[in-house]
Order: C-alpha cells, then structure tokens, then sequence
C-alpha cells in the first residue's frame, strides 16, 4: 500500500498567522493518523514579495509550534528550470498565449460603456479580454522582439476542449476524511488565468499542480479560500496528464472582526504570540487542537 502524503505548502512574503497555524497542524494531525507523510513546500516563486528572512521567520514557526516534515524541504525557487519545461510544452502546444494588456488597459477596456456587466473572477478581478487571444503570430512575435512586457496565459477554451467533458474532484466532507463528495471543476469562473510571467516560468496554479504530483500528494489539506481555484488546478492536471489528488478545504480561522486573517494582522501572527508570552501549547488550543 503506498503511504498516504499531505504537505504544508507556506508563501513565505509575510509572517504566519493562526490560520496557518492551523493548517499545518490539521495536515500534521492527519498524516500521523494515517501514518502518512507530511512534506513541507516553501511557495517562493514571487522573488519580489517573498524573502529569505521571511522563510526563516516560517520556518522558526513552524518547528516552535511542534511541526514535524519530513526533509528536504521544497523550496519552488530552485526549480524554475522544472516548470519552465513544462510551459515550454503548453506554448508548443497552444494552450497559452502570451498577453500583453497591462492592469490599466483592462481597466480601460471594461469601463468602456458597453462592457458595465464585465465578468469577474471570483476574486472580483475582472476576466482578461479576448483581444491578445486571437492576435496573429506575427503580431506576437513582433511585440515580443520590441520587448513588450507580456504574461503567458491559458486559453482556458481550448484547455477545455482538450479536457473533454466533465472535470471533477474528490472534495472530503469534513476532516475525519472518511466521505467524500464529487465537486464540478468550473475553471471558465477565472478565465484565462496567468500560467507563467516573462521572468518566472511559473504561476502559483502551475507550480502546485507539478509539485503535488512529483511529490506524490495524496491529500491536498488546505483553506476554503482556495476551494474555487481547484477548478483551474484540475483543468492542469488534466491538460499535463498528471495524477489528481484528493482534496480537503478546511474552515478558516476568522480575525476578532469575523474577516480572513491576514499577513499584515500582527496582532494575530505566531511571532508577535509568542513574544507576548503564549506557547506552543497555547496555539494549538486557541485553534482547536
Ligand atoms: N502557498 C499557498 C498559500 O500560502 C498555499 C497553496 C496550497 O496549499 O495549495 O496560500
């Protein structure tokens, strides 16, 4: 039987929070009950936001907090030259384009009079217009040898039709893990998303569909908060011929405000906690544990 395998999968562009606190710990409970893996995975392929101080920040957390992963550690920053083989295939074959508008053209183009009802993503970030999607390739190639700044993304139609009929997945029903529900995949919600930048070969969507399959995740335990977003994940999985993961999206630990907790909320970061005199032991209760 092959052992079960959940990750922690941090963004190091910030400091912990309780929320992660209690994600990790809801993977590390899981996989101990399983007698599974834990894996740690440090998201850091957004150079510019995430940092080593922050990374050691996580990562001193993390061990404080009682967390047990198994080593190495997978750090996405070191494997750029991994996901930049695999956009290389989506470009070769024609499941992203390169897109050229900026944030304030498509502002532009939805505040155009015609265009009030603009769908939105849900995140509330309008749809990326169709425009670059049908330029021609000379025209591409043109602006691309100008220098134009461009992001490659996914034509989330085409995917489909590659894809075929109904994309689903495995969503857990609460975290006893013992029933599990069908969930309809609906990537056409976030349009034809960022798959990879000029400068990074990657986007968040690609980068955790490569690694949970390399990896061998069985279980992906992680927040409400990215439970639409497995839509465009599976949609990846699918395109790539990568095998697909079980999923569980768990509750989210609310700020005093009843909001999502934030990395900017000090108040509620593990560190700041800590120096306030709270334990380890004192995190877990406070989170349910
Ligand atoms: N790195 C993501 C975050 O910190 C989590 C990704 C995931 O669990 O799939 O929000």
């Amino acid at each position: 039987m092959t052992l079960l395998t959940f990750r922690f999968a941090p963004s190091p562009n910030g400091e912990l929070h309780l929320g992660h606190a209690y994600s990790a710990l809801l993977n590390q409970k899981l996989a101990n009950r399983a007698g599974g893996r834990l894996l740690l995975r440090i998201e850091d392929i957004d150079t510019t936001r995430c940092t080593p101080q922050f990374e050691t920040g996580v990562l001193a957390d993390l061990k404080w907090l009682g967390l047990d992963w198994e080593e190495p550690v997978r750090r996405q920053s070191e494997h750029f030259g991994e996901y930049r083989t695999v956009l290389d295939r989506l470009i070769r074959e024609e499941f992203v384009y390169p897109a050229f508008m900026s944030r304030g053209e498509i502002r532009a183009f939805i505040t155009d009079s015609e265009k009030r009802d603009w769908p939105r993503d849900p995140d509330g970030v309008p749809l990326y217009p169709p425009a670059d999607k049908a330029l021609p390739t000379r025209e591409r190639k043109r602006r691309i040898a100008e220098g134009v700044p461009f992001a490659w993304r996914l034509d989330v139609d085409a995917a489909l039709a590659r894809a075929g009929g109904d994309l689903s997945w495995t969503e857990y029903t609460d975290e006893t893990l013992s029933a599990t529900r069908l969930v309809a995949a609906r990537p056409q919600d976030w349009g034809d998303v960022v798959v990879a930048r000029r400068e990074i070969p990657t986007s968040y969507h690609l980068a955790v569909v490569i690694d949970d399959a390399l990896q061998g995740v069985s279980h992906v335990v992680r927040g409400q908060d990215l439970f639409s977003a497995t839509g465009v994940q599976r949609l990846l999985q699918e395109l790539l011929g990568l095998r697909q993961p079980a999923y569980f999206h768990h509750r989210l630990i609310l700020g005093p405000d009843g909001r999502k907790l934030s990395k900017s909320l000090g108040d509620t970061g593990l560190a700041a906690l800590r120096g306030a005199g709270m334990s380890a032991a004192d995190v877990r209760r406070l989170v349910g544990f």
